[in-house]
């Protein structure tokens, strides 16, 4: 591993802005993969801009610069012209932009052109002097990175090509016949022309070489996990225990048919010769954690330790507190000496389970389960205090984030591991964690609806429990796709739901307005401003609570909460509450920029809804005029059935939509797509199978390269 202030140019505060974004050796920076390219193309002339669309002019600076400030904005204009017109230039916050403009100078300007009263705009443009500028960067792409504050793109580019340069594992890790068979370019080739592409069929090739190596990853490592896995004698053996019988009888509902099925093929497995290795698949709401519990519950009541990983602190938080009531409620049905009382229904305790530890008075034959909780805003105090617990088996059942199982906890008798929202993870950190636990039981939940040729391919060595219907008595969620003139009505509807006692959460695709560019985030809603505007909208009388993806930890569960017990009426928010969150009293959920998010997001957003009793309403917001947009959206308007969903998403992107925007909410891989990368797909899986038939241990001599990097994308993640 090379450390990031090895490289020329980064110091330790450019290193720490590194960090933020996750980076920390040379390695991460190369994984660290462009989110886009810019075309250099050739200046065009001033009359036939178009608005919204980044283009490169040329012109003569005709009068000098200006500076002016208003609404706390420093703004410095300039304006040139050429044969066919005159165009404005901005730049915001940047008064010293002037000084580098000189009247009469021909310039080389780049930037986003938008139309402002009238007249053709281009905002924050990039300055290069005419002349040089063809020379260096006509024709070609240059790789758009994700930035955060104290990072430019250019100092990623010098990075990453220094990193590309000192990195010493290039070399190929695919077999000869593999790589020939699928028509892949070589690993090295790959990783450069992915960051440095000089054209698009470059662009195309890295892409497939990166995307099989993912696929082929994850495939083969899950496949060898799940050979091995079948291989090994289990040394956590459950055996039925009528106590799960009297658990489930306490219970506030009773398990729908599929939620049965899937519990009774959990315990099989739990129960025979063979580790488990199973994945429950179902769509949002249709109640995989309470399957969870149970499989989590048996292995204690057998036992064994078990742990749950979610993907967020605020589901972490969630579980932690479900797990503890339905403990308690068992405790107190215990300590009352009736054993189960379904009419009291126990879900409804309003005790509240303390901070971290929650324990019960240890009575009869129903054991003292205790359960803790590991989250990031635990200070080190409480973290090694929980961590002691585990380790001596104080612990019985434990909640948390993935990052902290990757810390190294030591387990007493871990039996069973649950990850849940699995596609949040990918194969590598599962596997890491359960090799720490040695062999126990591993349960997957994902609420990814995979059109089930894909879900064939990607799970083919998994054992499968389809959760395939909802809770009964759930009222489909009523839905709408609306243009912002529709707002005001949203508002009133909104205000009526709260009127009758129930929560609303609005979704905003960013966080804050862009200072630095106003316009491009024009009609984009952001959490900050919007919430704001609902406070003044609804003129003080509810309580309006923002959240999003920026703020600590603590904070985020503590709005979580106040959310959960009614304190607020309206959650302004981001995608952080996609997954999971479970508030059965919210029922509308209103989606501003619904075009800006991907339908398996979208799904998952409306699925925080229509989770009680209550009629609930998805209202979409399409804030764009694009056919495309209005199309897609339709799909949603008229199926909540992800299963659907997912085909139709799958029909509309189609596997020639190379450089189409990827779709957050997927299976998580970094450039790979399982939609439009299916055929990508097919083949990594039948080279990982085909390999590991030939060599099951990855013995040969041509596999040990391959072996190392797979240990590497076990324990990192990576596939370099
Ligand atoms: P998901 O599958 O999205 O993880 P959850 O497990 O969070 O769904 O369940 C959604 C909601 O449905 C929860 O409030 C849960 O208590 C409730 N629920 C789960 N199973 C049932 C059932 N069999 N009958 C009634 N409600 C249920
Ligand atoms: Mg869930």
């Amino acid at each position: 591993m090379t450390e990031l202030t090895e490289l020329k140019g980064i110091g330790e505060k450019t290193a720490g802005a590194l960090n933020r974004l996750g980076i920390f050796s040379a390695e991460d920076l190369i994984w660290h993969y462009p989110r886009d390219y810019e075309v250099f193309g050739e200046p065009v002339s001033l009359f036939s801009l178009e608005t919204g669309k980044v283009q490169t002019v040329e012109g003569v600076l005709f009068r000098e610069a200006s500076v002016n400030r208003f609404n706390g904005l420093v703004v410095v204009n300039a304006y040139i012209s050429d044969m066919t017109g005159k165009l404005q230039l901005s730049w915001f916050n940047s008064p010293f932009i002037k000084n580098s403009l000189k009247t009469g100078v021909k310039y080389v300007f780049r930037g986003r052109v938008y139309e402002k009263n009238g007249r053709m705009v281009m905002n924050q443009p990039k300055i290069y002097e005419a002349g040089t500028y063809y020379e260096k960067y006509a024709g070609r792409m240059m790789p758009v990175y994700p930035l955060t504050s104290g990072l430019s793109n250019n100092l990623i580019m010098k990075a990453v090509a220094e990193a590309l340069n000192k990195y010493t594992g290039k070399s190929e890790f695919l077999p000869d016949e593999i790589r020939e068979k699928y028509s892949l370019c070589p690993a090295e080739t790959a990783l450069i022309r992915l960051h440095f592409p000089r054209s698009e069929e470059e662009l195309t090739s890295a892409r497939k070489r990166v995307a099989f190596n993912e696929f082929f990853m994850n495939l083969l490592a899950g496949a060898k996990i799940s050979r091995d896995s079948m291989r090994r004698e289990s040394e956590y053996r459950c055996r039925p225990d009528f106590r799960m019988i009297r658990f489930m009888a306490g219970l506030p509902f009773e398990l729908t048919r599929a939620q049965a099925k899937a519990y009774r093929e959990i315990t099989a497995d739990m129960n025979s010769a063979h580790p488990m290795n199973r994945l429950v698949e179902g769509d949002v709401g249709s109640g995989k954690t309470i399957v969870a519990v149970l499989a989590m519950i048996y292995a204690v009541l057998n036992g064994y330790q078990t742990a749950i990983m979610a993907p967020t602190s605020v589901l972490a938080v969630q579980h932690f507190q479900t797990i503890s009531r339905l403990l308690i409620s068992e405790q107190e049905r215990e300590e009352a000496g009736n054993g189960p009382d379904t009419e009291t229904g126990g879900g409804n305790t309003e005790k509240q389970p303390d901070f971290g530890i929650s324990t019960g008075a240890a009575a009869g034959t129903w054991p003292d389960i205790k359960v803790v909780l590991l989250t990031g805003s635990m200070s080190a105090a409480e973290k090694r205090e929980v961590y002691r617990r585990i380790k001596t088996g104080e612990a019985d059942i434990i909640v948390g984030t993935h990052a902290l199982f990757q810390e190294n906890v030591e387990f007493k008798k871990l039996g069973l591991i649950v990850t849940d929202e699995q596609h949040r993870f990918g194969v590598g950190q599962r596997a890491a964690f359960a090799v720490k636990g040695g062999a126990p039981h591993t349960l997957i939940m994902s609420a990814t609806p995979i059109p089930r040729t894909l879900a064939l391919i990607l799970y083919s060595n998994m054992n499968v429990s389809v959760i395939d219907a909802r809770p009964e008595g759930r009222i489909p969620v009523k839905n709408c796709v609306v243009g912002p003139s529709c707002r005001k009505t949203a508002y009133k509807f909104i205000a009526d739901e709260i009127r009758k006692g129930r929560q609303a959460y609005v979704i905003c695709s960013a966080i804050e307005a862009d200072p630095e560019d106003p316009d491009a985030s024009a009609g984009i809603e952001n959490v900050t401003d919007y919430t704001e505007k609902l406070r003044k909208a609804f003129s003080g009388n509810l309580r309006i609570a923002a959240l999003h993806g920026r703020m600590r930890n603590d904070e985020k569960e503590r709005i979580m909460a106040a959310f959960k017990n009614r304190e607020t009426d309206v959650l302004v928010s981001t995608t952080v509450i996609e997954v999971g969150v479970d508030v059965p009293n919210a029922t509308v959920m209103m989606i501003e920029n619904a075009e800006r998010f991907g339908l398996a997001q979208l799904h998952q957003l409306r699925g925080r809804v229509g989770r009680g009793s209550f009629q609930s309403y998805c209202i979409m917001i399409n804030g764009s005029k694009s056919e495309k947009a209005a199309e897609r959206l339709e799909i949603l308007n008229h199926s909540n059935d992800g299963f659907h969903i997912a085909e139709e998403d799958l029909r509309l992107r189609g596997p020639g939509d190379v450089f189409g925007t990827r779709q957050s909410g997927d299976i998580d891989f970094k450039v790979a797509d399982i939609y439009r990368d299916a055929d990508i797909l097919k083949s990594a899986r039948a080279a990982a199978d085909e390999l590991l038939d030939a060599d099951p241990e990855l013995e040969e001599p041509e596999h040990q390269l391959l072996r190392r990097k797979l240990s590497v994308y076990l324990d990192k993640g990576y596939v370099l």
